[in-house]
């Protein structure tokens, strides 16, 4: 991406419902009126509307519902989540593009987000559905300075993340009357999964490699339902999208800058070690506390109630003996009974 297509962006966006002159813009830009013309087409073929009148110059008229790098770097001021974003129409999975991008020393904060997943994984190989168009699948890689145990904090910082803008782009889109019942039904089910009224809008698969001391490098593979009208015949009773909740199709650049932003302060805040004031804040979006639960884990099934989240983010389970027992994200499913 070169920062004049992201700068043409800026301008034409800066200047809606007006026209820039062809002359304005390339003296902004510092390149000739045919380059411009050039980055205008690549545009066009990108499927942006921009009229052109002789005389008058250029207006943006429609910007395609498409995830385009340029447009999410838009006004996106964040220090590190970010930086480096890239985008694919169609990946077997972003959290495996972004490990071979960390294996390649890439940027921490570098983004990468498909169109389409075409063998999206949840936990323990599970599938992911990512179908094209219609969500936002996409990972972060972050170079943590902050000790292995400490991993599953990108895990939560992820989730209010998520949490956070979800809640932001309904309170826009479905407005004040119908927000505060909707916005209180958004919640986190332990440990990577955001809800609605029980249903799961977003995923979160976290992986990262760490020797003994030191994290290498951290991928948060995020998926978020956003658009979908349908979903197939598996996950049809489980899931929902933002769409099927606010009944009014959101805007996707949005939503994924507003995720990046809350994630950059949730990360700053992880790393300056701060990590107690996050585990406040999850837990008291965590649906599952109070709540009698089973899990299952290592083809093991409790039956119990949720007391509690260690410090480490671990779910305490007390069962039916009042034995306790601690869970760790990695291996468990839990329902609610
Ligand atoms: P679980 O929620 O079952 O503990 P994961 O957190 O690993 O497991 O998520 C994977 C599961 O999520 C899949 O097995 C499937 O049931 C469900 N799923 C897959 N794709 C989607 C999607 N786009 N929206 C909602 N749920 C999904």
């Amino acid at each position: 991406m070169s920062s004049i297509d992201q700068k043409l962006l800026e301008i034409l966006h800066e200047n809606k419902n007006k026209y820039v002159s062809g002359e304005d813009i390339s003296n902004m830009l510092g390149v000739s009126r045919t380059a411009i013309w050039k980055h205008i087409k690549k545009y066009r073929d990108l499927g942006y509307e921009i009229e052109s009148v002789t005389n008058r110059g250029y207006t943006i008229i429609k910007v395609p519902d498409r995830i385009i790098a340029e447009e999410i770097m838009i006004g996106l001021e964040n220090k590190e989540i970010g930086n480096e974003i890239i985008v694919f129409d169609s990946i077997d999975s972003t959290n495996n593009k972004a490990k071979e991008l960390a294996r390649d020393k890439c940027k921490s904060g570098t983004v990468i987000v498909a169109e389409e997943q075409v063998a999206g994984r949840g936990r323990l190989g599970r599938k992911w559905h990512s179908p094209v168009g219609s969500g936002l699948w996409f990972s972060i890689v972050v170079r943590p300075d902050i000790l292995p145990i400490k991993s599953p904090f990108l895990t939560i910082s992820a989730s209010l993340a998520v949490l956070d803008a979800v809640r932001c782009i309904v309170n826009e889109v479905c407005g004040k009357i119908n927000n505060k019942n909707i916005k209180n039904k958004i919640k986190i089910k332990w440990p990577n999964d955001i809800l609605f009224e029980e249903k799961k809008i977003a995923g979160i698969l976290s992986e990262m490699s760490a020797d003994m001391e030191q994290i290498k490098y951290g991928i948060i593979g995020i998926g978020i339902n956003v658009n979908q009208d349908f979903f197939s015949e598996d996950i049809k009773d489980t899931a929902t999208s933002l769409k099927k909740i606010c009944y009014k199709k959101i805007d996707r650049i949005k939503l994924l800058k507003y995720v990046l932003n809350y994630f950059e302060g949730y990360y700053e805040k992880l790393i300056k070690g701060k990590e107690n004031e996050l585990l406040e804040k999850w837990k008291s979006n965590l649906n599952v506390i109070g709540e009698e639960v089973i899990i299952y884990s290592n083809k093991k099934t409790f039956y119990g109630k949720v007391i509690d989240i260690s410090t480490q983010g671990e779910l305490i389970l007390q069962d039916k003996k009042n034995i306790l027992h601690k869970f760790w994200a990695g291996d468990v499913s839990l329902r609610k009974t």
